[in-house]
């Protein structure tokens, strides 16, 4: 593991940083703000994650996010088949406001070079706070970056497969509990319809389910008439009864006291970390609710920038995005076999591909 000086904050190394392959932090020589760029993996092929662009209360904090989401990415790439490590970065902005004009160019240049500096353990894409625009602009400085916009051969918005994926896993869900895969006639709530809820509501009101949307942006019910959706209000949507509640806004949506009260059969979406804590799944399989593990059913924007890095054509992708179908059919099947969670296997599988990684290096 290497630390470069330059960090301005006193920063208390995290005990799990030991499990890292590299954690690099940089006070960036343009712009002065705090880097860190953890790779805890490359066991099955080069770190992918996203670069976060956030305010923290400190530096510190920023490593530790992005220590974490690194470790995540591990097991969201292996869980998923593709031949790729995980890793993160983040970039502590001074500010909660977002950084523009020369001095969000500085950081990227600077964010860039630290990428560049890990030549090529770390490959970096958009994740919250940085877009498109951004991973050209740190294309300036290193070629271990994707997520480049679509006029500069990048895969473009990563919404439409992440849905695809969503929906896979949705079906293979449908096919665990009632024996069948048809949309036709099941009632599912998609809970946020941003770009992945909203497209993934099109393709379930298009396959003949009975949508319900809801979102704290009211103006996304124009969407709900559109496509004949009924609507119901954020502070109730967790709660609706339905076949299927699909999480597709923020995380944390399912705690120690919605976990009893949820009324639906299956919990399929596109929000990362759906449980507050790993714990949960046992509530919920506990209460007989299908619950498909949110690091594989969303991994369709992984697989978007992985084609990108692999120059993977659509069907290679589709091939991809739709074989997270049969992994979720795989650890559903495996957890009711064994008595443990969807949650547990999917972990389970992303440690065997690791150690079987390992064992052939
Ligand atoms: P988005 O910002 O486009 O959409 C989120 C939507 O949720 C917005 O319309 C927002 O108004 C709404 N929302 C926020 N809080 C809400 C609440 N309490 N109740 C109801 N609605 C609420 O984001 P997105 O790109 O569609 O991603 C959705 C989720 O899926 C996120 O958790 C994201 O991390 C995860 N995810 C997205 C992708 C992708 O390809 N975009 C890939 C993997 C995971």
């Amino acid at each position: 593991m290497s630390a470069d000086s330059g960090v301005r904050t006193k920063v208390r190394w995290p005990e799990a940083a030991a499990d890292y392959e590299e954690l690099r932090v940089v006070s960036g020589p343009r712009s002065g703000v705090t880097i860190a760029i953890a790779v805890h993996s490359t066991a099955l092929g080069p770190a992918l994650g996203g670069a976060r662009m956030w305010h923290y209360e400190s530096p510190a904090d920023g490593i530790e996010d992005a220590l974490r989401l690194a470790r995540a990415m591990t097991y969201k790439a292996a869980a998923a088949g593709l031949l790729l490590g995980g890793g993160k970065g983040v970039i502590c902005t001074p500010t909660p406001e977002r950084p523009k004009g020369e001095l969000r160019r500085a950081i990227l240049l600077d964010f860039g070079d630290t990428v560049a500096s890990l030549g090529g353990k770390y490959v970096t894409a958009e994740d919250v706070g940085t877009g498109s625009a951004d991973m050209a602009v740190i294309a300036e400085r290193t070629s271990h970056v994707v997520g480049l916009p679509g006029e500069r051969g990048g895969s473009g918005d990563p919404s439409p497969v992440t849905a695809r994926g969503v929906l896979a896993s949705l079906r293979a869900c449908l096919e665990h509990r009632f024996g069948d895969p048809s949309l036709k006639g099941v009632r599912v709530c998609v809970v946020g319809a941003g770009h992945v809820g909203s497209r993934l509501a099109r393709l379930l009101a298009g396959g003949g389910a009975e949508v319900t949307l809801s979102d704290v942006d009211p103006s996304r019910r124009a969407l709900a008439e559109e496509i004949g959706a009924a609507w119901v209000e954020p502070a109730d949507a967790i709660l609706t009864d339905c076949d299927v509640l699909a999480p597709c806004a923020l995380g944390g949506v399912i705690g120690a006291t919605t976990v009893d009260r949820l009324r639906c059969e299956i919990v399929c979406g596109s929000a990362n970390n759906v449980l507050v804590d790993d714990r949960l799944a046992v509530d919920l399989a506990r209460r007989g609710i299908v619950y498909a593990p949110d690091f594989i059913a969303n991994a369709g924007g992984l697989i978007n920038v992985y084609a990108e890095l692999h120059r993977l054509d659509r069907q290679g992708v589709t091939a991809l995005v739709d074989h997270i179908g049969a992994t979720i059919g795989l650890v559903l099947d495996a957890a009711e076999r064994r008595g443990t969670t969807p949650l547990a296997e999917a972990q389970s599988l992303a440690l065997q591909r690791l150690r079987a990684a390992a064992a052939a290096a």
